[in-house]
């Protein structure tokens, strides 16, 4: 196990930052022998995020590191710079969660895709990850293919089409890809981005990290044994982890 990088405290809004809350989620981390822990809220979030706090909680054990996961929608680029330039960030999860305004990955708003074309549906998200690879704000990109989570799947081209040109993005901007177990925990029951995804990332030479997008502490690093695996199998030896936005590499260990 080597680092999760994906991991939210204060959750949906439910939680708040306090030492105690915060070992709770260090422990977990230490318990299940990670390495480096990359703890990251919501953009909306920012303002109760306790930086400090952070900080002093950071050992020789454990590496602890803080960031944002930030929505990515077209023209609020702006408003994303200004928000990178205030806090002291050790890394940035670049996400798609909104399809011209549609919360797709919301279970409330789940039975739209009922009536909508799944293909044009992936093409929709995979443009937008696009834009959001090409705009160079982000370091990390936030579970590739999160369309798929409740088990739709398009016709015209498969998964890996749909996802080529993005990987093509990546390459040329330089980015890391989370392998996120999440999705695992989801109806689709697979982790984000599909093996086929991962094996062409790992022709291309992507580096990856790894999240789980725990939103509680029994959540840290869930189902990584299988994600470690499926990383090895592909051939990948190692991940990065991040320090004030600089990639430093981990071992991958199963
Ligand atoms: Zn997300
Ligand atoms: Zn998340």
């Amino acid at each position: 196990m080597s680092a999760d990088y994906h991991v939210h405290v204060i959750a949906h809004g439910e939680y708040q930052y306090s030492e105690e809350w915060l070992n709770r989620y260090l422990e977990r981390a230490k318990q299940r022998r990670i390495r480096a822990i990359g703890l990251v809220e919501h953009d909306e979030y920012r303002d109760r995020v306790d930086w400090d706090l952070i900080k002093s909680l950071r050992g020789p054990e454990l590496h602890v590191a803080c960031g944002l996961e930030i929505d990515f929608l077209p023209g609020r680029e702006e408003t994303i710079k200004e928000m990178l330039s205030q806090y002291p960030l050790d890394f940035v999860i670049g996400s798609v969660h909104f399809i011209n305004g549609w919360p797709f990955d919301h279970p409330d708003y789940r039975q739209q895709f009922a009536s909508a074309d799944i293909d044009q549906v992936y093409g929709d998200y995979f443009e937008l990850m696009d834009k959001m690879v090409r705009c160079g704000l982000f370091d990390i990109v936030g579970h590739l293919d999160l369309i798929k989570l409740w088990g739709h799947r398009p016709v015209i081209k498969n998964s890996l089409q749909y996802a080529l040109p993005v990987l093509h993005s990546i390459k040329a901007t330089g980015m890391i890809i989370e392998i996120n177990s999440a999705g695992i925990r989801k109806p689709v029951r697979e982790m984000y981005p599909s093996l086929d995804i991962i094996g062409e990332m790992f022709r291309l030479g992507l580096p990856v990290t790894m999240g789980s997008d725990a939103h509680h502490p029994d959540q840290v690093a869930e189902d990584f044994a299988d994600i470690s695996q499926a990383l090895w199998n592909i051939g990948y030896r190692r991940v990065v982890a991040l320090r004030g936005r600089k990639t430093f590499p981990l071992p991958l260990t199963i």
